[in-house]
């Protein structure tokens, strides 16, 4: 089954929304199988955000990132990837559409609540800078015979 790394960034945590995040997915369907709350190192976030090292929001969003817990989650399911950015809705809050955690619960792009990665490949990446193999946890849920046919 496909797996996704979403995480709720600091101002998420922050402004006590974490539960809207986690309800959406739950809500969905899918399976949540991994969960911590993470004061993340400047070396884990360098790692997550590799691909803009070079941006010039980098710094920012690094420092943003360091400045209060972050609560990293796997979640498991179909098409759990794309579902989930769908979820979480456009990078900028204001292109965002309403019903999504971004269209809901952010106005500034720097302040856009939550991450969720963007390919199968990218969410297997992260998650194993933010998990180690143990704290992936294998379970059967009863419901899923009313998910899937
Ligand atoms: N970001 C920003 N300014 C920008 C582009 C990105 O502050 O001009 C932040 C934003 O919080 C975003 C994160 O950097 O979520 C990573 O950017 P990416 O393009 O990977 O967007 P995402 O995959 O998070 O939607």
């Amino acid at each position: 089954m496909e797996r996704t790394f979403i995480a709720v960034k600091p101002d998420g945590v922050q402004r006590s929304i974490t539960h809207k995040i986690i309800a959406k997915f739950e809500e969905k369907g899918y399976k949540l199988t991994g969960i911590k709350l993470v004061n993340a190192s400047l070396e884990l976030l360098t790692e997550h955000y590799i691909e803009h090292k070079d941006k010039p929001f980098f710094p920012k969003i690094v420092s943003f990132m360091t400045s209060g817990p972050i609560l990293a989650m796997c979640w498991e399911g179909k098409d759990v990837v794309k579902q989930g950015r769908k979820i979480l809705g456009a990078t900028n809050p204001l292109n965002a559409d309403l019903g999504t955690i971004r269209g809901d619960y952010g106005i500034d792009m720097g302040r856009n609540v939550c991450h969720g990665s963007d390919s199968v490949e990218s969410a297997e990446r992260e998650l194993k800078i933010w998990f180690s193999p143990e704290e992936i946890v294998s379970y059967k849920k009863d419901e899923e015979a009313w998910l899937y046919e």
